[in-house]
């Protein structure tokens, strides 16, 4: 399949939709030249945000490491040597965070859109993501205080982490019918081969 075509699954968390942040954050993706194709609000239930979080079976696992290593690269002692452990409660703390209030879950699509939109988002601990993205503009949060205060780290938006994650994720949220297929006139100067459209 073309990269023209890749889709990527964003959700704008609790945090996004409380701080009026749902129309910069969109206007960010729609500037990329990214095409909107399917979008919802919705309160998510427990099972919902557990099943998102789980459609890769190597998730609880791959996020104990890496907020393990997160801890190592500050200096700081872990709350536990075990992937699993630390992964389990992140989880958990994940399902509170997600089921707290409405979300904005949406499907875009574009040329390299689960890249462009990781790039976008920035990394996952406000803390560390770079100035110029959206975790990184408009909100701050660490993983030591959010395991001080034992919740998720608030970091205003999630975006499928690879294509196949993405299409687990879409049709986890969204019904078939849901996803509309359509062309934007932008589309004809991001993609189209020859340019013979312009001139009159
Ligand atoms: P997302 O999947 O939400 O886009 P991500 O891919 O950058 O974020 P993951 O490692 O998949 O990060 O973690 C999912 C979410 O879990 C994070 O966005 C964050 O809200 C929360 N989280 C991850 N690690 C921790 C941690 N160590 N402590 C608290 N919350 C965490
Ligand atoms: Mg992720």
């Amino acid at each position: 399949m073309h990269r023209k075509s890749e889709k990527t699954l964003v959700i704008l968390k609790p945090d996004s939709i409380q701080r009026g942040l749902i129309g910069e954050i969109i206007s960010r993706f729609e500037r990329a030249g990214l095409k909107m194709i399917g979008v919802k609000l919705v309160v998510p239930t427990a099972a919902m945000a557990e099943k998102h979080y789980t459609t890769d079976p190597e998730w609880i696992m791959k996020t104990g490491r890496k907020s393990i290593e997160a801890y190592k690269k500050n200096g700081k002692k872990p709350p536990s040597d075990n992937p699993e452990e630390v992964g389990k409660k992140v989880l958990n703390n994940l399902k509170h965070y997600l089921t707290c209030g409405p979300v904005v879950v949406m499907a875009w699509r574009g040329i390299h859109a689960v890249g462009v939109i990781r790039k976008l988002v920035g990394s996952t601990e406000p803390l560390s993501s770079d100035v110029g993205t959206i975790r990184g503009d408009y909100t701050i949060d660490s993983y030591e205080i959010a395991d001080l205060d034992g919740r998720a780290v608030r970091n205003l938006i999630h975006a499928s982490g690879t294509e196949d994650e993405a299409e687990k994720e879409i049709s986890l949220w969204f019904k078939k019918d849901e996803i509309i297929k359509y062309n934007l006139v932008s589309e004809r100067i991001l993609y189209d081969i020859n340019l013979d459209g312009i001139l009159e």
